[in-house]
């Protein structure tokens, strides 16, 4: 199969696993928050797994690239922040059932997203194995965040299929740049180490500024610490089975 192809396959799955994040919300309609704490600490640590993996040298490649694309993904992640006013924002306000928070929800979950492609772009056209790795990592994580979106949404009353639709909605920023930037690294491979340090310092910014503040104050630094380090393992494991 064409590796564009599979690129385009492997986001689109990835963006509609979002859809699964509801079925925890059909036990428990309004879940407790540190749920939604513990929800984003196993997505964290799923996310750092697939950075660590991001971020193993390429032989041949220049590891000052590497460096440098890792500085303009937290930049430029932190300027979409500022520039669109998100900056801070929590992400697990059940009680807040305005418009206005609903939309800087899904504000914050596209542009969290749209970085994520860039790691599953460049990881593919890195080496397709790992391009499936961090497509099927980048997959799971996308279920506990997509528990976290629907249960904002449903706390506004919306129904349970639109909150996995906007789930899923909130994701197609993945596909778009992972195509994107596949394309961009398959055609100049010089741009291979600034992509894979770009997705690694976005990954890793999106870890620190969107899912782990608010959930110390939910679940307890030690409970979000014992989350991350479990789904990082978990990770570590599938990782050395695809890689096998
Ligand atoms: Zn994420």
């Amino acid at each position: 199969m064409n590796l564009a192809l599979v690129v385009l396959v492997a986001a689109a799955a990835s963006a509609l696993a979002a859809a699964l994040g509801v079925l925890p919300l059909i036990a428990r309609p309004r879940p407790p928050t540190a749920w939604l704490a513990w929800a984003n600490a196993l997505a964290a640590g799923m996310m750092i797994a697939a950075a660590f993996a991001l971020a193993e040298p390429v032989p041949g490649a220049s590891s000052g690239a590497f460096a440098l694309g890792a500085v303009l993904g937290i930049v430029l992640l932190h300027g979409s922040r500022t520039f669109s006013r998100t900056e801070g924002l929590a992400l697990n306000r059940l009680d807040a059932a305005t418009e206005q928070y609903g939309h800087e929800v899904l504000l914050v979950g596209t542009l969290h997203s749209a970085a994520e492609g860039v790691a599953i772009g460049a990881a593919m056209a890195s080496d397709a194995a790992f391009g499936v790795f961090v497509a099927v990592a980048l997959a799971l994580h996308n279920v506990p965040e997509g528990t976290l979106l629907a249960a904002v949404f449903r706390s506004r009353g919306v129904s349970m299929v639109r909150a996995a639709a906007l789930a899923v909605v909130a994701n197609l920023g993945q596909v778009v740049l992972a195509v994107a930037s596949y394309a961009v690294v398959a055609t100049a491979p010089t741009t291979l180490p600034w992509a894979l340090g770009f997705a690694a310092g976005a990954l890793i910014y999106l870890v620190m500024v969107d899912l782990l503040p608010d959930s110390y104050a939910a679940a307890g630094p030690t409970s979000i610490a014992l989350a991350v380090i479990l789904a990082m393992w978990a990770f570590s494991l599938l990782h050395g089975v695809l890689r096998a």
